[in-house]
């Protein structure tokens, strides 16, 4: 969506200026072109966000979607608060399958367990050492990743 310069600028039903650029002038108000910016720019993000590939597949597990409750409340959050939730919800943090697909550590497996590979899924779902935290701070000792995505953001932080 591209708009020329001379669409941008505000334009009042009383003024008396002369429009400025290219003609035919065509007026527009600012508070709805910022409208109509808001909305391109929601309806952008949904459309990256149903695009996403198979790269981003944690973030599908644990995330359902654009949101301007999300955002506002992820707005709230400090700056470690803000890359837990990132972490955990995308799986790029300090996780042990991370790291090993990054080279760092020699095996991928739950530091807790030893199981299974220690994923967010493997952490805020299944691990079977953590089952009694995630039972106190979530309310169940065993979640689905739609458990999760109903929590809202940030119901995972005590864990
Ligand atoms: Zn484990």
């Amino acid at each position: 969506m591209f708009l020329p310069i001379c669409l941008i600028r505000s334009y009042s039903i009383c003024t008396t200026s002369q429009p400025l650029g290219p003609e035919p002038a065509l007026g527009v108000y600012r508070r709805d072109l910022q409208m109509r910016l808001g909305r391109w720019l929601v309806n952008q993000h949904g459309a990256q966000w149903r695009g996403l590939c198979d790269t981003q597949r944690q973030a599908h597990e644990f995330i359902s979607g654009p949101s301007l409750g999300t955002r506002a409340k992820f707005m709230t959050f400090n700056r470690t608060q803000s890359r837990a939730v990132t972490g955990l919800l995308t799986g790029r943090n300090t996780l042990r399958r991370h790291l090993y697909l990054l080279g760092l550590l020699d095996s991928p497996l739950c530091r807790k367990c030893g199981v299974e590979e220690e994923t967010p899924a493997h952490i805020l779902c299944e691990c079977e050492a953590l089952a009694s935290l995630r039972h106190a701070y979530l309310g169940s000792f065993f979640l689905e990743p739609e458990d999760i995505r109903s929590l809202g953001l940030g119901g995972h932080l005590e864990l």
